[in-house]
């Protein structure tokens, strides 16, 4: 039998799927390096293999490769955790919201595998960057009653009970399945969240999609899945040396996906075992990714993707990661 070849294993780089929704703005382009003909970059896929969007591998002896195509030739290199899971579990994108995203709400894995063929979402969101006074929706401020819901939506009071929640840069919220909820204008985001695409819309600020017509809203199922209560508190965060000197935070930990942020000036390493691949998207500044067999650099808004079991890579240099993998304990469905 031929031995596979050992570069099929190495980290490369991801170019992410784009999107262009009503509300984006052009940072993904002027400030991020992502390139597209579009006109508005509202979203682009870093870490992908849903239908919707996939990644495509940038670097390497697989270049041109969808992220999907990869996997599905190289399951281990998902991970162990990832072997038994109907889809990859995770989707990672950066979001440029110029104007303010509607007002949704994402169903549970149970509610979606039954109604949609997919996955629930728990998401995380990443401050990036923001304006002054920027601000997000997160859950009710009271609890509220099915009909009380539904009257707000048909009679568009809805944004009388919402909470809202000004942001500031380098701030997180880990928003679970069921949590109404809505990014506003002027942030900058990195979302860590389940691979899916089911979002169920309930407030649109009136706005017209780019046929003309209004954008859908889905009010019954919106109702069937939100939660009433408002949002329990956003957990505490540790922030910890690493042995190599870089200041680690643990953003987001659940049974999803383990998110945390590394603030790296100098050397230090990052751990690639067998459960779970990895991924780094830079946020800040620039550095160099190597390991015993390859080198790479990077810089602002570089996705990596890093195989299960590639073990040890360094990074050298000045510059701000989030690191994202699927925790080992992973009691997914
Ligand atoms: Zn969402």
């Amino acid at each position: 039998m031929k031995m596979a070849d050992s570069r099929i294993f190495q980290p490369f780089r991801l170019r992410p799927a784009i999107k262009d929704y009503i509300w984006g703005g052009t940072r993904l382009r002027d400030e991020y390096g992502k390139k597209s003909s579009l006109e508005r970059l509202a979203e682009s896929w870093e870490l992908s293999c849903h239908p919707d969007g996939m990644s495509v591998i940038d670097s390497g002896i697989c270049e041109g490769m969808t992220l999907g195509e990869y996997i599905e030739r190289y399951p281990a290199q998902a991970g162990s955790v990832c072997r038994d899971m109907p889809f990859f579990p995770v989707l990672v994108k950066l979001i440029d919201a110029r104007n303010d995203l509607s007002v949704q709400v994402h169903p549970d894995d149970e509610y979606a595998l039954e109604h949609e063929n997919s996955y629930g979402k728990t998401e995380m969101w990443y401050v990036i960057d923001c304006e002054p006074g920027a601000e997000l929706v997160y859950g009710f401020k009271e609890r509220l009653t099915r009909e009380q819901f539904r009257e707000a939506i048909d009679n568009g009071t809805l944004m009388e009970l919402v909470n809202r929640v000004p942001v500031k840069k380098g701030d997180t919220f880990f928003i679970p399945s069921g949590t109404l909820h809505a990014i506003g204008r002027g942030m900058l985001i990195a979302e860590i969240q389940q691979n899916s695409n089911i979002t169920y819309r309930v407030y649109d600020y009136g706005r017209l999609g780019a046929d003309g017509k209004p954008r859908e809203l889905h009010t019954e199922k919106a109702i069937e899945v939100t939660c009433l209560a408002p949002p329990p508190e956003q957990p505490e965060q540790s922030i910890h040396e690493s042995e190599t000197g870089a200041a680690v935070r643990e953003l987001a930990q659940c049974r999803y996906f383990r998110v945390t942020e590394h603030d790296i000036n100098g050397s230090t390493q990052i751990s690639t075992g067998d459960t779970s691949f990895g991924h780094i998207l830079v946020i800040e500044g620039s550095a160099v990714l190597s390991g015993h067999d390859f080198s790479l650099d990077i810089k602002k808004g570089d996705s990596i993707f890093l195989p299960a079991g590639c073990g040890m890579s360094s990074i050298s240099g000045r510059c701000r990661i989030i690191h994202t993998a699927v925790p080992e304990d992973t009691k997914q469905l």
